[in-house]
């Protein structure tokens, strides 16, 4: 597949958001109607019938028999009960992971019938992407159209991708000295444990057991509480697509309680985990203390978006507007720093705020909307307490800043001009839909700013000049930079961070690494006149 770039399925013409206008502060800001959020919302077109935990091949209530509530963003009301996973349903998930991988059959099984069980599941995932990307939308508030036009066709490419690895893995011949044999075997780790978050609940699975099932390595994966149930339906499929028992097991439930069971259990051979820098740190103190167990780590970031004097200012706004407000700004990646160069820092700054205001709020499944709710009232909160920061450190709010409509985790499209670096709002990680606007001058000074974060995780840069795009995709300290795009997330691109954003790759040749052991074997050679 090409590489896809997100931004183009979905710049389509977008009707004008009705903005009326009202005193703030003694500057003119723009409200969004609420009329979208009032009408009547639209019934998902799925049931939702697996909400129990995976365990060696079987559906089945938690040890404790307890539930947690998941919601719909929407509303805030609750849309099913989920069986919630603590240490001991944690314990049999490992135990009948342990039991696939070393008496097998996934590790034993020849790699090209591996490779066949994931291109069976690939096909059935495609089979099936309404409902998956209805349950999707239902659970996290994301854009039916954005996770049936891109996500599921990327999640179904994904498992392709691997599938092709899967009989392409091998190790080395090494030229050792001396009268050796040398060769490497590349073997599976063995038990992986995977926690994921709830912004892309399908592709973050998609990221981690892909590359982990290629390699031959057996699963406990837990969800995230706030989105647990697309997980469930596609594990149904693995079954159907011919996956062994206990291969691929699911746990529900809390980051505390499953999560950190998973992450210090000493019978897990590594841990992969996506999430806030802070659980970062917490996963891998745990995977320290207990068997020390290897750790990838996908985190926090605030990318940099850099728009040079010579950029097309058209595209430059859209771009910018989509690597910010993309998912609900609910994208580790997001381009959250916005530096425009000093010379069209004006025309840019007037375009961007018309274009939030001209984003599409309302009833994810609708047709043409760009932006539904946030994942939960904890997020939500948390915006809202940035953008009252970004107010009271004086930032310029441009427009937004506020709750959309009176249901539900919805927030106005909100930018800010005149943010400077020290300010929480272009410190602090916001997941959010509210893009900060900086001013810049020289290439040294940008890169200098830009780089002056804890994060590395990506950055955005936008010239027509390919000395000062070499000078930059150089001097960036972040894991991706794109150049006169955004957000393109092909299966082969690695992804990963710098600094505190992360340890490792996911993505590509790259990921295999993490679900690998090397073993060198040297056996002597006895007859020299054959060496
Ligand atoms: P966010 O703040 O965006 O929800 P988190 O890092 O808290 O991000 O959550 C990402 C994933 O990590 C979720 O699956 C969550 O349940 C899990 N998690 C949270 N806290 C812990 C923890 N202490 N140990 C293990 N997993 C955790």
């Amino acid at each position: 597949m090409a590489a896809r770039r997100l931004s183009s399925l979905f710049s389509r013409s977008l009707t004008s958001g009705s903005a009326s206008k009202l005193l703030s502060q003694g500057r003119t800001v723009s409200r969004f109607s609420t009329a979208a959020a009032t009408e009547k919302l639209i019934t998902p077109s799925v049931d939702i019938e697996y909400t129990r935990l995976l365990i060696n091949g079987h559906f089945v209530d938690s040890a404790s028999g307890k539930t947690f509530p998941t919601y719909d963003p929407r509303t805030g009301e609750v849309i099913a009960h989920v069986a919630e996973g603590d240490a001991e349903d944690v314990n049999r998930a490992v135990a009948a992971a342990r039991k696939a991988f070393d008496e097998g059959p996934w590790p034993k099984m020849s790699a090209y019938e591996r490779s066949r069980i994931l291109l069976r599941f690939a096909d059935l995932v495609e089979k099936h992407s309404e409902e998956l990307a209805a349950l999707e939308t239902w659970n996290n508030g994301k854009p039916f159209e954005q996770a049936a036009k891109a996500e599921l066709p990327m999640f179904a490419r994904l498992f392709h991708y691997y599938a092709g690895w899967a009989d392409k893995i091998h190790g080395l011949t090494v030229p050792a000295d001396g009268p050796y044999h040398v060769h490497t075997l590349h073997e599976p780790i063995g038990v992986a444990g995977q926690i994921i978050p709830w912004n892309f609940p399908l592709l973050m699975f998609a990221w981690k057991v892909g590359p982990a099932l290629a390699c031959g390595n057996t699963i406990v994966l837990k969800t995230a509480e706030q989105t647990p149930l697309t997980a469930l339906y596609v594990a149904r499929l693995f079954q159907e697509a011919g996956l062994p028992p206990g291969v691929l097991n699911i746990v529900s439930g809390y980051g505390p309680t499953a999560g950190a069971a998973l992450a210090s259990h000493m019978d897990v051979d590594k841990i992969a985990f996506t999430g806030s820098t802070d659980t970062g740190k917490i996963i891998l103190e745990m995977a320290a203390k207990s068997n020390l167990k290897p750790v990838t780590l996908e985190l926090g970031g605030k990318s940099p978006f850099i728009i040079c004097e010579d950029a097309d200012i058209d595209q430059a706004v859209e771009l910018a507007h989509f690597a910010l407000f993309f998912n609900q700004g609910q994208c580790c990646c997001a381009g959250s720093r916005t530096y425009v160069h000093e010379r069209v820092y004006d025309e840019f700054l007037e375009k961007a705020k018309a274009r939030a205001l001209k984003r599409t709020v309302g009833d994810p499944f609708k047709k043409g909307i760009e932006q539904g709710p946030q994942i939960d009232s904890e997020q939500f909160q948390k915006v809202l307490r940035y953008i009252k920061s970004g107010i009271e450190s004086n930032a310029t709010l441009e427009c937004g800043g506020e709750r959309f409509g009176s249901k539900g985790y919805f927030i106005q499209p909100t930018v800010f001009s005149n943010v400077q670096d020290d300010m929480l709002i272009a410190q602090d990680e916001i997941f959010g839909p509210v893009q900060s606007i900086l001013k810049f001058k020289e290439l040294d000074e940008v890169i200098r700013r830009a780089n002056s974060t804890r994060y590395g995780l990506a950055a955005g840069v936008f010239t027509k000049n390919i000395n000062t795009a070499n000078t930059l995709t150089r001097a960036l300290r972040a894991g991706t930079v794109w150049v006169n795009c955004f957000d393109v997330f092909d299966a082969a691109i690695p992804f990963g961070g710098y600094k505190m954003s992360g340890i490792g790759r996911e993505k590509g040749i790259y990921s295999l690494h993490n679900y690998l052991q090397v073993k060198a074997v040297v056996t002597p050679l006895k007859n020299p006149a054959w060496l």
